[in-house]
């Protein structure tokens, strides 16, 4: 897996080179955009991770550019803190995620693998995590044959931790990927609706799938 770096701060872009390679990824940066875009230009990443303000062209740009050169990659955009703006551009000119800067690297990690996985993944259309199948074009799930009805958020939530099957997805992942802008961070509709989930996925079958992991959020696997 190659990874391109579009970050002028240096600090930030060792931080992040440094852990990537740890696992490793391999990891190209860039300190300026018309170098990183140059880069992305010319060579496949799996992943580009692009910070907005930067010397040269902007991350918004770039990411436009890329887009208007149906350059696929997956864009991971970095923020200077909360700036809403930002993440709403960032995502209308095409990048797939975002995140504030400061950041836990745990956290970036956790984009950077639902980035991939989630190109990897692309082509395929049924999800299938022991015997509990979902069907993205269709939205029926089954388990051991059995169809099981789910509300339509119920239904991205599901579809949220099949694709991160096997991962710990915290709870504010899933705010981000399941909710929208409404999201209200201190309610417990993540639990509520993780627990209906729970009931309808786990209750009734000798293994169950959604685990809690407490203090952090949740993980779907056979156990
Ligand atoms: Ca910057």
């Amino acid at each position: 897996m190659r990874i391109l770096v579009i970050e002028d701060e240096k600090k930030i872009a060792s931080f992040i080179k440094r852990g990537l390679k740890e696992k490793s990824y391999s990891v190209d940066v860039a300190f300026d955009g018309d170098k990183g875009f140059f880069l992305a230009e010319i060579n496949p990443y799996d992943l580009i991770v692009l910070d907005i303000m930067l010397p040269g062209k902007d991350g918004l740009f770039i990411c436009r550019e890329l887009r208007k050169k149906n350059i696929a990659v997956p864009i991971l955009m970095l923020t200077a803190r909360d700036e809403i703006e930002d993440k709403v551009s960032g995502l209308d000119s095409g990048a797939d995620d975002y995140l504030t800067k400061p950041f836990a690297f745990e956290e970036f990690l956790a984009r950077v693998r639902v980035l991939i996985r989630k190109k990897d993944k692309l082509k395929i259309t049924k999800l299938k995590v022991a015997d509990l199948e979902l069907d993205q074009l269709s939205h029926k799930v089954r388990r051991a044959g059995k169809e099981i009805e789910l509300t339509g958020t119920e239904y991205a939530l599901l579809e949220y931790l099949m694709l991160n099957a096997n991962q710990v997805v915290t709870r504010t992942m899933i705010s981000e990927h399941v909710w929208n802008e409404d999201f209200d961070s201190f309610s417990n509709v993540i639990n509520v609706y993780v627990n209906y989930l729970r009931n309808k996925i786990n209750t009734g079958f000798d293994k169950k799938l959604i685990h809690s992991i407490r203090g952090t959020g949740y993980i779907l696997k056979e156990e």
